[in-house]
Parts: structure tokens; sequence; C-alpha cells
């Protein structure tokens, strides 16, 4: 196998240990994440994941903290993104309600919801897609594709696609 470790470059282990989210890290650098005990070490190391990732705390449920490829996919600054719910990063128009993301009356059947609560109860997602109208200069539908594996008390959130939708 080979290879180091993206984060900190340590020589990885023969069998990269966990997910597919998480394969290009090395144990200590995952461990770190898991504790999850301070959002700038955890960003520092999924910077060195090669795809957007948002890395997501349950109860409540809200983003702890992102990569810059998921800032940058989704255009939002660093605290724009820690401590909101995904919705309100990928600007879902149900993250503008009252009850907001996750808590309003549409948001009940959300796959993406179902999925991240999933990855909490130890399932990991893998390439769960849904169309949700996302509010820019108007609202658009979206496709976004996401899969996720559970990490500590964590879920890391990959983004496979977000891409508007041909439909009107
Ligand atoms: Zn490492």
């Amino acid at each position: 196998m080979g290879g180091a470790c993206t984060s900190c470059q340590t020589a990885l282990e023969a069998a990269p240990a966990l997910g597919r989210i998480s394969q290009s890290l090395c144990s200590a650098c995952l461990e770190i994440v898991a504790m999850g005990e301070h959002a700038p070490a955890c960003r520092a190391i999924l910077q060195g994941i090669d795809t957007p990732v948002l890395m997501v705390q349950s109860n409540p449920r809200l983003v702890f903290t992102a990569n810059d490829k998921a800032l940058a996919l989704f255009a939002k600054s660093l605290p724009k993104a820690e401590g909101h719910r995904g919705g309100e990063v990928f600007n879902c128009v149900h993250s503008y309600t009252e009850a907001g993301c996750g808590k309003d009356v549409n948001c009940e059947d959300c796959k993406i919801k179902a999925a991240i609560v999933a990855t909490f109860e130890g399932t990991p997602a893998n390439e769960v897609s849904s169309t949700l109208v996302i509010r820019q200069r108007q609202d658009r539908p979206h496709h976004l594709t996401i899969s996720s594996e559970p990490v500590g008390r964590f879920a890391l959130v990959r983004i496979d696609g977000f891409t508007p939708s041909q439909e009107t």
C-alpha cells in the first residue's frame, strides 16, 4: 500500500484503518479529529482530504468545521460554516424558515438529513443524492450528493456533487 498521511506526511500503515473519506489520513490524525476538542486542529487535518468535507457534530446537529474545499464550493467563510446547520451552509431554502434546517416540516423526508442522522448511529452513507432548492440570486434546484462516515462522535460528510438541476 505505502503512501503517507495527507495531513502530517507520516507513513501510513499497510492497511488504511477506516472509511473511505478519511482513508488518506493516519490513525493519529484521525484520532485528533475523532476527539473533536479543537476545531482549528480538526480543520487543519481535514485540509489533507482532497474533496470538500464538512465535519458535523450531533446534538445539536451543526457543522463543527469544514475544509477549504467545502467552503469554496458553497462560497462560505469559516464563520458562516462553523456552528451553522448543514442546510445553512449550502443555502437550502428550508434553512430560511422559522423552524430552520432539519426542523422545518419540509425537512421530514430529507434524505441528506436522514443519512447524517444514520451516520451518528454508526451507518456510513455512500453517495446519497437529493434534489434541494438552493437560494442564490434566485432559488434554483440543485442535485446534492453526499457520502458520510462516523468518526468518534462526529460525522465526516463529503460532498460528492453539488450541481444545478437541468429541470426548471
Ligand atoms: Zn497524519
